[in-house]
């Protein structure tokens, strides 16, 4: 079973098609399921640096989106991954910035 959203920060380029996608699937447009959150921006080594972070609100049910949720889907970038909770563990903890977006 599917538990989990993660993103990757580094290929994430806040572009929103997640919030259009999850939108447009769903067909209701009465709850946001799906936000994009920008961080910062920051100094980084002289560069200024922006992070976003897209996050499932507490109307997304993830368990009726499969086999693979619409804002994964349409992601022009890969930058999300809908993974059973072992894959989601091993890629949070592979160096990698991901972080969590999701937990059924
Ligand atoms: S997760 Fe993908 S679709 Fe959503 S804002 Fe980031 S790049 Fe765009």
């Amino acid at each position: 079973m599917k538990a989990a959203i993660l993103v990757n920060l580094d290929m994430c380029i806040g572009c929103n098609a997640c919030v259009i996608g999850c939108h447009v699937w769903k067909q209701n447009t009465e709850h946001t399921r799906v936000t994009v959150v920008t961080i910062g921006p920051a100094q980084s080594n002289g560069r200024l640096k922006m992070d976003f972070l897209p996050r499932m609100t507490e109307y997304c049910t993830l368990a009726e989106c499969a086999p693979e949720p619409p804002c994964v889907s349409l992601c022009p970038v890969q930058a999300l991954v809908c993974c059973d909770e072992r894959a989601a563990l091993e890629m949070l903890s592979s160096g990698e910035r991901y972080q969590v977006s999701a937990v059924a």
